[in-house]
């Protein structure tokens, strides 16, 4: 079995196949060796879950998940890495790999074709430039996953698992929480990476919630309002709901003014139930205009 996160084998390894990195693609990979075992370890999977990873680069984190559980399918859209994880990871019979691009690919689809009612979790180094689609589709789409467990940049970390009314929330922590209880498991230095990256990064977890956080009558409405409340961050919510939604400032700050919330207030400052009512009570004013 090969040493995945010892410089000198990658190095090998990498030359003999002639492959080099891809900046475009992402491809930063761990070589800090205490990093994967941890990932995996604290991903929530066992003997009988099935593991999606996503991107495998040369097999670091696909050869601890496999170590615990009982399948791991990754989907790796750089196809000059298969040859390398036919090599790398051939010692494992329990490890499938797609090439295909992680957001052209049909989740729900791959869950029912592959893992035949185990349960399923997320685990994966992401390549930064697509944390955020990635992890808005995985929760979006309401897949049957129980967690989600990544690797991102420390400040996306900080906002994915922000707590909603706090400084550093914003439309994507309140989604985040919606859907999941996300909490940050660790950091990880830009050195435990080859080539290192810019930046310092962290690992959470998103632990699916079996029914979203707050009852909403209009979910499109409740988001919408979201991205328009945090779109312009300097702006109170009222003016920044009603400019990012369109509707007359009369109307969002009598909304404002009937959740019985300080005209000034921010979305920042807003907490799930209090957005959730401001949503509801826009969606009944609009209704009645
Ligand atoms: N898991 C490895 C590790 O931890 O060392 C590699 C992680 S590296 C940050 C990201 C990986 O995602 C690369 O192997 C890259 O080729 C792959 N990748 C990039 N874009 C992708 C996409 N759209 N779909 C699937 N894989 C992708």
């Amino acid at each position: 079995m090969y040493n995945l996160t010892d410089v000198g084998t990658i190095k090998e390894i990498l030359a003999r196949h002639g492959f080099h990195f891809s900046k475009s693609l992402g491809q930063n990979f761990i070589i800090n060796p205490s990093v994967c075992p941890r990932m995996a370890a604290e991903s929530g999977i066992d003997a009988d879950s099935g593991v999606i990873e996503i991107g495998a680069g040369i097999g670091v984190l696909t050869a601890e998940l496999a170590k615990l559980a009982k399948k791991v399918v990754c989907i790796e859209l750089d196809k000059r890495l298969l040859p390398i994880l036919g090599e790398t990871l051939k010692d494992f019979d329990n490890i499938e790999i797609i090439n295909q691009d992680v957001l052209k690919t049909d989740l729900a689809a791959l869950i029912k074709e592959k893992f035949d009612g185990m349960p399923v979790c997320v685990c994966a180094n992401l390549p930064y430039y697509i944390t955020s689609p990635v992890i808005m589709t995985l929760l979006e789409s309401r897949l049957p996953i129980e967690a989600i467990t990544v690797m991102v940049q420390r400040e996306a970390a900080q906002r994915l698992c922000a707590r909603v009314g706090s400084r550093l929330s914003g439309a994507v922590t309140v989604a985040v929480d919606y859907y999941a209880r996300a909490e940050k498991l660790f950091d990880v230095s830009a050195g435990s990476f080859m080539p290192a990256p810019k930046v310092d990064s962290s690992v959470i977890r998103m632990d699916i919630r079996k029914e979203p956080e707050t009852e909403l009558t209009d979910e499109k409405m409740f988001f919408k309002m979201v991205h328009a409340a945090f779109g312009q961050r300097r702006k109170t919510a009222a003016n920044s709901i009603s400019s990012g939604m369109g509707i007359p400032k009369e109307l969002a700050a009598r909304a404002i003014a009937e959740c019985g919330l300080p005209p000034a207030v921010r979305a920042e400052e807003l907490d799930m139930r209090e957005l959730s009512q401001l949503s509801e009570k826009i969606c009944d004013l609009l209704k009645s205009c």
